[in-house]
């Protein structure tokens, strides 16, 4: 148990409950939850399910005609005919990263996963007794991967590669060349990749077919999905998986081991989600509101002392370089939550490499985006720089 880690985003909004329970204002940046409420015919639909029985246990791997509708809807991305043999649906998402790693890799094996990255990654293969394997996401290259550092760290050991585009905490994507280069070392060393795909759908530029539309890869991957960003579901817990079959079956196992099943009525409503025309409207309506704070947020970010902000093309998060300010991340992000009442992220919970940076998610309005920089820019101004700590 010692090796399992923790989401600081679920620290951070406890303590920032505790706050406002005593009377203080704060700003909320640090969740990766939308705070659009879910569209209204996913939940009519989820209603009617539950009105109409679908309240009890589901076949573990998901409703057949749950796991058709996801398989249509990947068949319409990955240029393929997705069977629906090849889904797995989960209560959330983070359950296929977790069955993946349970599934595929034995202690000792290496593991490749971004840094930064989703804190989740490292501490489920930290658990598991395998090795991570840190793949460096650097600014000067918007945050995308470097196949040839990728490549370097490939060997013996490697088993299989986290690849995460769009991407949590920075919003970097991948290129078509970056995901060609990928799937050209993955074949060539014989490795497994998870794919978390989970921001797909929240972009603000054209982004190329998914890794495992490329010959071989669908193979060897395991594709990471849900409702939870897309829809603004994400209490409902509804996420899936697109693996190959024998992995599917596997995958059924551990969940009859485990939850059993997704719940019957937040399946129903998920065909609702990925069919219906109406809520198709609304994450496009979101997509361009999260467009509008990005563009809110790091222009005003960018004005701030010190600090240099990089412009995403994808989900909702931004990741500013604080290094000018003279400011240690932890130490900020702490005092801004404490004195200006602003909740953000340090960068180094998201690995070493996040150092220097802030995670700002723009989940809230426009109003509140200008607040929190108001708070923070009269806070750079005022408070003299507290450095880290020697060593
Ligand atoms: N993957 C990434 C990169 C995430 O940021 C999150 C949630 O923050 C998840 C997976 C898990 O999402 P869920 O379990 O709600 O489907």
């Amino acid at each position: 148990m010692d090796r399992l880690g923790t989401e600081s985003a679920f620290e951070v909004l406890a303590r920032a409950r505790a706050l406002e329970r005593g009377g203080r204002s704060i700003v909320h940046l640090e969740i990766g939850e939308p705070d659009f409420a879910t569209p209204e015919p996913v939940i009519a639909a989820a209603e009617r399910a539950m009105r109409g029985g679908a309240t009890h246990y589901t076949p573990a791997a998901g409703l057949p005609e749950v796991r058709a509708a996801i398989a249509e809807a990947a068949s319409a991305r990955g240029g393929r005919t997705v069977d629906p043999a090849e889904v797995v649906v989960v209560p959330g998402s983070k359950n296929i990263l977790a069955f993946a790693l349970l599934a595929l890799v034995e202690p000792g094996d290496e593991v490749i996963l971004p840094d930064p990255g989703y804190p989740i990654y490292r501490s489920l293969v930290d658990f598991i007794g395998a090795v991570a394997r840190p793949i460096v996401l650097r600014e000067r290259n918007d945050f995308r991967l470097d196949p040839e550092e990728l490549a370097a760290l490939v060997g013996p050991r490697t088993r299989l590669l986290i690849l995460n585009a769009p991407h949590n905490p920075t919003g970097g994507t991948c290129t078509a060349a970056d995901l060609d280069a990928v799937a050209e070392l993955v074949c060539r060393h014989d490795l497994l990749v998870v794919s978390d795909e989970i921001y797909h759908r929240i972009v603000f530029a054209p982004q190329p077919a998914p890794l495992w539309s490329r010959p071989g890869l669908a193979e060897r991957t395991v594709v990471l999905d849900g409702l939870s960003k897309t829809y603004a579901m994400c209490g409902w817990r509804l996420g899936y998986g697109v693996m190959p079959v024998e992995l599917a079956r596997r995958m059924e196992t551990l969940l009859i081991n485990t939850s059993a099943c997704a719940a019957a009525f937040t399946q129903l409503a998920a065909v609702e989600a990925l069919r219906s025309p109406e809520a198709e409207a609304c994450v496009l309506a979101m997509v361009a509101e999260f467009r509008r704070r990005r563009d809110v947020l790091v222009t005003g970010l960018a004005r701030l002392p010190g600090v240099r902000a990089h412009r995403p093309d994808a989900s909702f998060y931004a990741f500013p370089n604080i290094e000018g300010t003279g400011w240690d991340g932890r130490r900020l992000a702490d005092r801004l939550l404490q004195e200006a009442g602003v909740a953000v992220l340090a960068g180094e919970a998201f690995g070493r490499a996040g150092r220097g940076h802030l995670r700002l998610a723009y989940t809230v309005g426009v109003d509140q985006i200008e607040d929190a920089l108001e708070r923070i820019g009269a806070f750079l101004r005022t408070v003299p720089p507290e450095p880290a700590a020697p060593g």
